[in-house]
């Protein structure tokens, strides 16, 4: 990109992060892959010794969300450090949080928008082909994870968030735009019902109709690509992160190749879209010190395994 273009956009990043403060949206910054920049080495990651509070660290980029900020300086200091960065508003309840909830709705992983369910709201079209709906937040703590009974659909609320326009998408190349000019509405019950499910309650709709049919099947070990049946996707991916984090040096990487294969088969019984699964991947190496290349290639490697391959972002 040529000197006058990268300035231009410089420029509507800028002024798009004035417009999310002035909303009272705490905003930070992406690396160019769409993912979290790096600590830090004064950061160590948590659980390691010396860890500290991210939300009190004050750096300026550690941490990934919880850099977050409505400060213009620190904001304009992020964009002058990471020219290629991604801007990015961190969901949940305010303060920490825009006081948003957001639907993530990804087509390219079979996610549709349910008029019924997704009542109209401000929303923004992804650089993916996909939407992002913006409702006011509940008050009470919403999860971030695939939402209850659909394929294909995030929520980020607590502990999520969301690229925000002018960004322009490290793939398709394409820049995320507001979609229309509405406020932020409230989510319709049938929505909030959803959102709040508690997790143990959250098996998908697929895997409740097997169940009812009796076809339970016999074959515990099938979870194969497309047609897996997983009872507790959030209860695998969850354990698939924990022995990430608790593997012992000389195990990390390997650990790091069984989780991501986990995790793909989550992914492929469409309970969690890529993006997601290798940002928690990513999360879960990083938290255990392991390098981003040696991320990347146990995630790759795993879910090439797994017979997926589509819609992985090269960083
Ligand atoms: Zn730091
Ligand atoms: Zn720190």
């Amino acid at each position: 990109m040529s000197a006058a273009p990268r300035r231009v956009l410089l420029d509507a990043l800028f002024a798009a992060a004035v417009d999310a403060v002035e909303l009272g949206w705490p905003v930070f910054l992406l690396g160019r892959s769409k993912r979290p920049l790096a600590n830090c080495p004064e950061c160590p990651k948590r659980g390691e010794p010396g860890a500290h509070d991210p939300q009190t660290c004050g750096h300026l980029t550690c941490h990934g969300f919880y850099a977050a900020t409505c400060d213009g300086d620190r904001i304009e200091a992020m964009i002058t450090a990471h020219p290629d960065g991604l801007l990015a508003v961190r969901a949940g309840a305010a303060p920490a949080g825009a006081g948003v909830v957001v639907i993530d709705i990804d087509p390219g992983h079979g996610g549709r928008h349910d008029p019924g369910l997704m009542t109209p709201t401000l929303a923004v079209a992804t650089g993916n082909h996909g939407w992002h709906l913006y409702y006011r937040h509940p008050g009470r703590p919403v999860l971030s994870r695939p939402l209850p009974g659909a394929v294909g659909v995030d929520v980020k609320a607590e502990g999520g968030y969301v690229v925000l326009p002018p960004s322009v998408h490290p793939v398709t190349r394409r820049r995320y735009e507001w979609a229309n000019r509405r406020g932020i509405e409230e989510m319709p019950p049938l929505l909030t019902a959803t959102v709040l499910t508690p997790p143990a309650a959250a098996v998908p709709a697929v895997t409740r109709r097997r169940v009812a049919h009796g076809s339970t099947g016999s074959s515990a070990g099938t979870a194969a690509a497309g047609g897996g049946r997983i009872r507790h996707p959030d209860n695998l991916v969850g354990a698939c992160l924990a022995a990430v984090r608790a593997a012992p040096e000389g195990r990390r990487r390997v650990t790091l190749y069984g989780a991501a294969r986990g995790v793909a088969r989550v992914i492929l019984a469409g309970h969690l879209t890529p993006d997601t699964g290798v940002d928690l991947l990513t999360d879960a190496g990083r938290d255990a010190d392991q390098t981003d290349r040696d991320i990347h290639a146990a995630i790759t490697g795993g879910f090439a395994a797994e017979g997926l391959t589509e819609g992985l972002a090269h960083p």
